[in-house]
Order: structure tokens, then sequence, then C-alpha cells
């Protein structure tokens, strides 16, 4: 039986049956007859997730925009639709083509965040493949992985056969001429992989040995066969010539974010101290204004959408904020279409531009002050003061807002139960505030407190930190509780992540070579869709962990001295260990560092580039 026929004989029996059938509108079709290299690219987490995921965007597009190239999609089929594919014989298949992935040139993952590495290898295995690369003797299909993960995929090592460090607009498709290139003169995998190696931003995890000292740390990370010492993460410096897909597969069923999107900047100015994309993202580059709104007619030209979404780090430090807010809505406001603009900082606007914006009435106002202090607020270098809140609410609850959104994080470095009674003294503060506003809504204010467990991730200043136990984590959740008390819960909504979740996400981000048999065994055990609640079952990543007698404080829980050879000591992402060092220090002594607008920290990235920072002398 064709395997047409086979979906056909499935698809209904499983939930959305659209996310598996292909043929969307702008999705690419091309002969494969034609094409010289073909390439899934696949989203290790569900279609209604990837399909929202700006870079898969990019990179589909981007690949497809090459006549000889065909870039496929690819998902995490949920669990009903997995179990029918595997008892009907069904391998992972591309959406355009319906064709079995394990017969593409390329299978690419974009690895978002750590709780998606046992799809990998669910959908590896799914594919027909070993999951282990040193098993997959042949050089095609090319098991490559990007995204922010990148920066440290040492737990996932052993599954992958090269990865993309920094921005992929560029080096993918200078990966896939010097695959087009074997594949006409042949050649082995190795061969290959010693070539990809010399390609800046391409790490080939085989060539590198890895030593470790009897307490557990790195003793050296050794280069074998020509590979560099340290990985150059790439990134595109003019950043107005990025490639901007001018059309998006638009779905059949709803998906987490369904809109036009257009990236107007990427870094950013701030470096909050915890924060991981604020680093990686480095250095900040925008668009130009004519750029993004030549990006949003086109897109919105060619989807039919009715709104369209600003997409970066932090869009209000768009240089000329205001003047691409009123360009956007001249074209917007006259077709009709909705702007939404997730995170923005209202307070730094005029009362005409907060007007225009129409999100601010539609969607809800959020803030992540993070910490409840000032003085947490100094130490994780958020620069968000209690007065921006407090402007911002004003202006909102003149506009008719009833309901204000908080995230904090527990367990920040220095973190005291001061700091945890503050979250709760800022939530009286706003309370105050509503019920003092003139012109204010009828109704009675909520107040929703979205607690995070603060998680130390690689190349941030608090690469150092230890993530605080369980024990810890849950007396300050406890504690916060217990201030607000049953009535004050009535107006003040808390909600909280669960310890294990964070703490498994912790040791990935921060672990090494030793966890891939960690998530082997997991995966082999039943783990899958970690990053979903209703599937995520600590129990067996425990057993799993137990087995390879892995102690989650070792890579969680402890302070990792600043001299200590760290997992992804090897890549390299254009800023110096020495700035993270010194932000770590002025941390700890509660100082602040400025934006990048304001002054040069001295990061280094802009440099490496061979351009000057912000002010730089
Ligand atoms: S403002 Fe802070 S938290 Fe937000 S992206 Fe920038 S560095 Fe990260």
């Amino acid at each position: 039986m064709e395997l047409k026929d086979k979906l056909d004989m499935i698809l209904p029996k499983v939930q959305k049956p659209s996310r598996y059938i292909g043929g969307e509108l702008n999705s690419v079709i091309k002969d494969k007859d034609k094409v010289k290299m073909r390439y899934a690219f696949c989203f290790p987490d569900t279609y209604d997730i990837g399909m929202s995921h700006l870079g898969m965007k990019i990179l589909y597009s981007l690949k497809n925009a090459v006549p000889e190239y065909w870039c496929e999609r690819v998902f995490m089929p949920l669990a009903d639709m997995e179990q029918l594919m595997r008892e009907n014989d069904i391998p992972l298949y591309g959406l355009e083509s319906l064709d079995p992935i394990k017969d593409f040139d390329f299978i690419g993952f974009t690895l978002q965040y750590e709780l998606c590495y046992t799809n990998i290898l669910a959908m590896l295995d799914l594919a027909g493949l070993p999951v282990f690369s040193r098993d997959r003797k042949n050089l095609f299909p090319i098991v490559m992985a990007g995204g922010p993960c990148v920066c440290n995929a040492e737990p996932i090592a052993d599954f992958i056969d090269l990865f993309v460090l920094g921005e992929g607009e560029e080096v993918n498709l200078e990966l896939m001429r010097l695959a087009e290139r074997y594949k006409e003169n042949s050649g082995s995998k190795e061969e290959f992989l010693i070539e990809a190696a010399k390609i800046e931003g391409i790490y080939v995890p085989s060539l590198y040995d890895i030593s470790y000292n009897e307490d557990n740390t790195i003793k050296a990370i050794t280069p074998l066969k020509g590979a560099p010492e340290k990985v150059k993460k790439r990134i595109i410096s003019d950043f107005d010539k990025v490639f901007s897909p001018s059309e998006f597969v638009v779905p059949f069923t709803q998906i987490v974010h369904d809109r036009a999107v257009v990236e107007v900047l990427r870094g950013c100015i701030r470096g909050c101290r915890f924060c991981q994309a604020g680093f990686i993202y480095r250095p900040f580059r925008e668009k130009s204004k004519g750029a993004i709104v030549d990006q949003i007619k086109s897109l919105i030209e060619s989807t039919g959408y009715d709104e369209v979404s600003l997409c970066s780090l932090s869009t209000s430090d768009y240089s000329d904020i205001e003047g691409l807010l009123t360009d956007i809505t001249d074209y917007t406001d006259k077709k009709g279409v909705n702007l939404s603009l997730p995170s923005l900082r209202i307070d730094k606007f005029s009362d005409e531009v907060v007007k225009k914006i129409k999100s601010v009435r539609s969607s809800g106002l959020t803030f992540a002050p993070e910490a409840g202090s000032q003085r947490l607020r100094n130490v994780i270098n958020k620069n968000i003061t209690e007065e921006d809140i407090m402007k911002s609410c004003r202006i909102a609850f003149e506009g008719g807002y009833s309901s204000v959104k908080l995230y904090f994080m527990l367990g920040l470095p220095t973190e005291t139960l001061e700091d945890i009674a503050a979250i709760k003294d800022l939530a009286d503060k706003i309370i105050d505030l509503y019920y003092n506003t003139e012109n204010r809504s009828k109704k009675p204010i909520t107040i929703s407190i979205s607690l995070s467990t603060f998680i130390p991730k690689p190349f941030t200043p608090f690469e150092y930190e230890p993530q605080a136990t369980k024990e810890q984590i849950e007396e300050r959740q406890k504690y916060l509780l217990e201030l607000i008390g049953s009535k004050g819960r009535r107006r003040i909504d808390v909600s909280w992540s669960h310890y294990d979740t964070t703490i498994l996400e912790a040791v990935l981000a921060r672990g090494d070579r030793r966890l891939c048999n960690v998530i082997y065994d997991a995966w082999k055990s039943g783990c899958k869709l970690d990053g979903w609640n209703e599937y995520f079952r600590f129990d067996l990543w425990k057993k799993a962990l137990d087995k390879n007698g892995i102690d989650t404080a070792f890579y969680a829980n402890r302070q990792r001295p600043y001299e200590e050879i760290a997992p992804w000591e090897h890549m390299d992402m254009l800023f110096s260990r020495d700035f993270l060092v010194r932000e770590n220090k002025k941390a700890h002594e509660g100082i602040t560092t400025a934006n990048c607008r304001e002054k040069c920290a001295g990061c280094g990235i802009n440099k490496c580039l061979g351009k000057a920072c912000f002010n730089y002398e």
C-alpha cells in the first residue's frame, strides 16, 4: 500500500489530522527529479508550536528560494499519530512530498529548548534511522541541528552529525553546497565532516575528545583532525540584507501564533544577567523602517492574514519606535489589519502613539520585573523600575484595563525572603493605583503573578551560579502564598512552574556528553514531549539519571568556579569570558550595567566584527 493510502486510512482516527497532511497555502512543491538536495526541516515539537516559529519560516523559504534545493517541513507527531504510524509501518515523512525523510540529503533540527531532546530521538527512530550518529554509517542523510541550544549541544552530541552555531542564513547554504559536491563526487561521512568543520560556525562533535577529572569536572577538550580549537558563532552583519520570507505557509488548523510576523531587530541592548537570548543573539542590529513596512505588506498580501506581529527580543528598543509604529499603522489602518505588539514598553510612548496601538487594548498588560525588589532587579540588571511599571499601569487603567500579569523568577542569585515579600508589595501598589485611577473600568482588578524558577544558562553572567534546590523554591513559594493569604488570592492569582521540569532543564542546559546516555535511556523508557506537563515523566528521567550515575546537583545546584572548564568551552559566542566574569562580580555587588546604547560595556562583540560599539572609544 502507498504511504498516501495508509495515511488516508489512519488520519480519520487522529486528533487534528490537518497537522499531518501538508498542502497548505504557500507550501512549496518541487519536482523531486529536478532538485539536487532535499532537506527535511524538523521541528522537534508539534505542528501547532513549530508552525508558529519564525526561524523555521525563514530557513524554509531561504532554502526553497534556491531552485535546485527542496526543503520540507516535519514535526513531532502526537502520541495518537505516532502509535498509528508505527502500527502501520509509516515512516516519518516530509509534509510537502509525503516522502520518507530517511531518503533525504539533510535532516535538520532546530533546538529551541532543552526539553525537546527526547523528541529528536523519537523522530529519528520514527524515520527509521539509528539515533546515534556513529551508527549511521552512510554520509546521507546528514543529521544536523541549529538554534540557541547549540551554544551547549554536548548533551545531544552523540546523536547529531554536525551543529550550526549562530545565525543559519548563510552557513546553511554553504553546507548544502559542500554536500552537493560530495554527492556528485562521492566521499565518506568522515571526510565530509572533516571538511564541514572548516566552515566557520560548523561544530562537528565527533571531532572533539573530552576528558574528565576525578571530581567529574572537565579536564580537557581536544580538537581532532584539524577541527578548530574554538567554533566561532556565525552572524549576519548587514541586517537589512538578511533573508526575509515574502510569504508564509498558512495552516489549515489554528496554531499558537496564527498571524504574519516580521522580525524588526536581532540581539538586545539590555544584558539582563539571567537571559541567555540577551547574550547569545548579540550584537544588536535593526532593520530599516522601509524594509520592515515592505515585508509587512508582502506578507499580508501573500497570506491573507488580518493580523501582523512585530518580533524581536525587545521591540521597544528599536531606535525610532514611534516613527516605525506610525509608518506601520499608516498601512495597517488602511488595510484593516490588526498590529500586535507583544512585550512593548508603553511607558516610553507619547499618548498619541499609545492610542494608535490597538494591542494596548486587545492583548494583556504584562510585565516581567522578574524580581520584586529594586535591589534584586539591580543584581539581575533588569532595567525596569517600579516607576516604569506604575506609569504603564496608569496609562493602561485609564484606557480601560482591569487586569495585569506579572512574571517573576524565584531562586535568583542573592535572593532573600525580603525580595519575595516585595513581590506582594508590588501587587498591592498596583491594586491601590487601580482604585485611585479616575476613569478606570468598573470591573474589579485582577493581578496574575507567574513564578518560574531561575535556571542558570551557559553564556550568561549567571552561568556560574547554582540553581536553588527544590526545598528552597518550595519554601519561597509557600512564603509568598502565606503573605498574600486566602483573602488576597481573590484578587491576586498565583501560578508557578514545576521544579522537576526546571531542574531537568538546568541539567541539560549546563550538562556534558555524559548526559547523552541519560537522554537515550529516558527516551527508551518512554519519555518524549517533555515540555508538555501531561507527558512529562520525571520518574522515568530519574531512573535514567540513576542508571547512569548522574547526580543532578552536580550539574544544577553547584556553584562553578570561574576557572572551571565548561562543557561549552570550545564554543565562541564572540564576546569574552572576562566580560561574563565582570558582570557576575558586579551582580554580587549589586551594580548595574547600562544598556549598550547608553554606554558600551565592552563585551567585545562589535569589535570582533571590526566595528565600533555604540560609543566604543
Ligand atoms: S530585555 Fe533583558 S530579558 Fe529581555 S531580551 Fe533583553 S536581556 Fe533578555
